[in-house]
């Protein structure tokens, strides 16, 4: 029998970003480990695809259509699951965008979008649903940063900063709203539709150099000798979720294959 310690049976899990990469991967892990899990994403397609696959499997899950930088949204999704008593115990911070321009090049709408999604996102998601879980005294909150939001990267510095103010938030919510564990996962190269945009941005900059070599060269980098997939995260952000694991918070803990330990 499963320590039920080691479960997530009887939690809600709220994933932003539920419908594509990452957050497909860590909607299938949370619901697997028994979580009901709230597929939310910004296309309604998307939800709905991640949670009807899912259902299918005989898992709990339940699409809902939001984007999470729309204050009056995320208020009106956090009355609708309060009135049904589904208010989620779990909230992974896991939606985002990326792209990429040199410093130069990123103009200032350009650069509002990438911290309003990445950054403030996540802070409304926050304060609309860490209260309840204060209340009841427990919760898990995981956001997904990156480890450029630790090194930088040329031609990505709205997104690292947006990443790194998102360590720093989850930092500052962890030291203030406890019993609740607050925390970020940093993930290095991934093999997703957003890491496609950063293989043809290289690309572009070198047309003789393939989309296939710039991946290749990503490889290269990391210890491991492998690009992380989905599910590497996903493990992690369920390990994160266990009960059993009351005694961490305010990390943000590199899942990358090494690519940043020296
Ligand atoms: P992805 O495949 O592009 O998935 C991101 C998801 O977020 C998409 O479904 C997207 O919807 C959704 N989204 C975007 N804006 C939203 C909004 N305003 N409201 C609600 N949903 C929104 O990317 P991924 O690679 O899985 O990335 C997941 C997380 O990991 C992100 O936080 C990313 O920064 C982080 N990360 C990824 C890598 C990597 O190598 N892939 C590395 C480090 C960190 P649409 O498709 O409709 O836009």
């Amino acid at each position: 029998m499963t320590d039920p310690a080691e479960t997530l049976e009887g939690r809600t899990a709220l994933v932003t970003g539920g419908g594509s990469g990452i957050g497909r991967g860590i909607s299938d892990e949370l619901a697997r480990a028994g979580a009901l899990v709230l597929v939310v994403d910004m296309k309604a397609g998307s939800a709905s695809d991640t949670a009807t696959s899912l259902a299918r499997r005989g898992l709990a899950a339940r699409p809902i259509t939001l984007d999470v930088t729309d204050s009056t949204a995320i208020g009106e999704v956090r009355s609708m699951l309060e009135a049904e008593d589904s208010m989620p115990d779990i909230l992974v911070n896991n939606a985002a965008i990326f792209e990429m321009g040199a410093l130069e090049d990123i103009d200032p709408p350009s650069w509002d979008r990438m911290i309003e999604v990445n950054l403030k996102g996540p802070f409304l998601m926050m304060q609309a649903f860490i209260p309840r879980m204060v209340d009841q005294e427990w919760g898990r909150v995981i956001s997904i940063s990156s480890t450029a939001g630790k090194t930088g990267e040329a031609y990505a510095s709205h997104y690292c900063a947006a990443k790194r103010g998102l360590i720093a938030l989850s930092q500052s919510a962890a030291a203030e709203v406890v019993p609740v564990t607050v925390n970020c996962i940093c993930p290095g190269f991934v093999e997703t539709p957003m890491t496609r945009i950063e293989t043809r941005f290289w690309h572009s900059m070198d047309p003789a150099v393939s989309e296939e070599l710039v991946v290749q060269r990503m490889r290269d980098q990391i210890p491991l000798g492998r690009m992380g997939r989905p599910e590497d995260i996903a493990r992690a952000v369920r390990w994160l979720s266990l009960p059993t694991n009351d005694y961490l918070t305010g990390q943000a803990i590199n899942v990358d294959g090494g690519l940043d330990f020296h």
